[in-house]
C-alpha cells in the first residue's frame, strides 16, 4: 500500500471520529457499541486486507440514522414554510385546501385532483386551467387547493392577483418577481382592466419560461375569444393558449347559505 493511502486509511480510521456518549461502551471485540440502541458505531478491517492489524471505523447507529431522517424531515417542512410565506403571500389564499372542500362542485374537485394527481405531465407539457364563472362560486378556492397541495409536496407555487403582480412590476422602487423561480403560478381575478402593455409582458414572460399557469377570471371562454381591442386580444390569446382546460365554476350557493352554514356551525358549538 502506497503511504498517501495508508495515510487516509489511518484518518478514517482516526477513532476520535467516533463521537462517545457516556452511555456507550465497547464489546469484546473492541467495537464501540452505542448504550442507546445498542448497535456498533465502529466496524473493523484488517489493514493490510486480512494479515494486518485491525483497524476501525465510525459507522451510524439506529439512533444516528434516525436523527438523520429527523434532520431531513425538519429542513424539508422549513423549506415549505418559505415557499408558502414567498410565493402564497396573501393569507387568504394559505387556507383554501381538499379539507376545506364541501364538494359543491363536484366536477371542479375532481378536475383539481386530478391535475394533482398528473401533475408531472401537466408540468412537462405546461398544460394550465382556466376557472371562470361569476363572482361567488369559489374560483379562487379551487386553484388554490391545487397550488396549496403542490406546495406541500416541495414545488415552488406562486399565487397572486394578476393587478398586484402589474403594480409590482410597475414600481421601480421594489424589486419585481423573479418568476422563473416557480413551478406554477395562479393568477388570480384576471379582468378586463388588466389589458395592459404590463399585464401582457407579466402573461408573455410566463408563457416563453413555459410554466403552467391557473387563472381565474369572471370573463367566459367565449367573451375571451372575441374581444374587443387588441390590447385584451394579445393577453387573451396567451391566456387561452397556456390555460387549455377550461372549468366552469357556478354559484351554487348563495352567500345567504354560506353565512346561514356558518351560523348553524357556530350554535352547534355553543350548545354543546
Ligand atoms: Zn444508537
Amino acid at each position: 500500500m502506497s503511504d498517501t493511502i495508508t495515510r487516509t486509511i489511518d484518518a478514517i480510521a482516526d477513532r476520535s471520529n467516533s463521537v462517545t456518549n457516556e452511555c456507550d461502551y465497547r464489546n469484546s471485540e473492541g467495537i464501540l457499541i452505542c448504550g442507546m440502541c445498542n448497535q456498533p458505531k465502529e466496524t473493523r478491517k484488517k489493514f493490510p486486507l486480512g494479515s494486518g492489524t485491525y483497524k476501525y471505523f465510525p459507522i451510524k447507529c439506529l439512533c444516528d440514522e434516525q436523527a438523520e431522517e429527523e434532520e431531513a424531515i425538519r429542513q424539508k417542512r422549513d423549506e415549505i414554510k418559505r415557499f408558502i410565506e414567498d410565493g402564497i403571500p396573501d393569507i387568504r389564499y394559505r387556507g383554501y385546501n381538499f379539507e376545506q372542500d364541501d364538494n359543491r362542485n363536484p366536477k371542479a374537485s375532481e378536475l383539481c385532483r386530478k391535475y394533482i394527481k398528473h401533475w408531472s405531465d401537466m408540468k412537462e407539457s405546461h398544460y394550465g386551467i382556466l376557472f371562470y364563472g361569476d363572482t361567488g362560486g369559489g374560483k379562487s378556492f379551487y386553484a388554490c387547493c391545487i397550488a396549496n397541495a403542490l406546495v406541500q409536496s416541495g414545488f415552488r407555487v406562486l399565487v397572486i392577483r394578476l393587478s398586484d403582480l402589474v403594480k409590482n412590476r410597475n414600481n421601480k422602487l421594489i424589486q419585481d418577481i423573479d418568476l422563473t423561480r416557480y413551478e406554477l403560478i395562479v393568477l388570480d381575478d384576471v379582468g378586463v382592466e388588466n389589458a395592459t402593455q404590463t399585464a401582457y409582458n407579466i402573461i408573455d414572460d410566463i408563457y416563453k419560461n413555459n410554466i403552467p399557469l391557473l387563472v381565474t377570471t369572471n370573463l367566459s371562454p367565449s367573451e375571451l375569444k372575441v374581444p374587443d381591442t387588441l390590447d385584451k386580444q394579445r393577453i387573451y390569446d396567451r391566456i387561452l393558449q397556456m390555460c387549455c382546460i377550461t372549468q366552469k365554476i357556478d354559484v351554487s350557493i348563495s352567500r345567504l347559505e354560506i353565512a346561514k352554514e356558518r351560523s348553524r356551525k357556530a350554535l352547534n358549538i355553543l350548545n354543546q
